[in-house]
């Protein structure tokens, strides 16, 4: 909201500048000359500034769009929080949630920046951006009517490489950050315990009761 405030000042001022080149100013009798330096510079503020919220905007379609495939539902919406949206969420301390009623998925700050800088550079794989998508796919499972923590982060991590291709990322990295995060960062929950139990299950892998034998499945050969 601030970005949009900041670019709408900003553009009043440029129009400003343009109008007074036409329009004399009250009690003068000739226009001014128009200062180009100070236009360009307004203009140059006003899109600048827009183009903050707007790349958000943008890449929260982005997302939307890579859900609905994902969680196979058309309700599916995603909504990147600013730091005053996660001010007021009741959640705020969930990295993200998803209503399953209303398809809405809610990533907090700093993940969708951290998803977008993985997507520019998906051959610089770290924990953090494996998590941010695994944590997309965790979402959409939610959207895609799983209740049961444990049950949806089973389902996600099965389709962390159909997530991360459909985000764009390629093969060989799609495949690294998902193996990574079920053989790595998925135990490890187990192994804290604690708020992160509920989303660990013994019977996620290869050939137990919640393998779904998908034909992309990130653990099939
Ligand atoms: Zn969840």
């Amino acid at each position: 909201m601030l970005w949009w405030l900041g670019a709408v000042l900003f553009l009043w001022l440029a129009l400003r500048e343009l109008y007074y080149s036409i329009v004399p100013k009250p009690g003068f009798l000739q226009p001014e000359p128009i200062s180009w330096p100070y236009l360009l510079i307004a203009l140059g503020l006003a899109i600048g500034l827009a183009s903050v919220p707007w790349r958000k905007i943008r890449f929260e379609q982005f997302l939307t769009a890579k859900a609905r495939i994902l969680s196979e539902s058309d309700q599916a919406t995603v909504h990147c929080n600013t730091f005053f949206d996660t001010a007021v969420d009741p959640m705020a301390l969930a990295a993200g949630h998803a209503n399953p009623e209303t398809g809405e998925i809610v990533l907090q700050k700093p993940w969708c920046a951290v998803l977008r800088k993985y997507l520019k550079h998906p051959q610089r794989l770290d924990d953090e951006n494996i998590f941010s998508v695994q944590m997309f796919a965790h979402e959409a499972m939610h959207v895609r009517g799983e209740r049961n923590e444990a049950v949806a982060e089973c389902q996600a991590i099965q389709r962390y490489v159909r997530a991360a291709r459909l985000l764009g990322v390629p093969e060989a990295s799609a495949r690294e950050g998902g193996l990574r995060y079920y053989r790595s960062l998925y135990q490890q929950r187990r192994q804290i315990g604690g708020m992160l139990a509920p989303y660990y299950s013994v019977e996620c892998a290869p050939g137990k009761r919640l393998d779904e034998a998908l034909p992309d499945s990130t653990w099939a050969r």
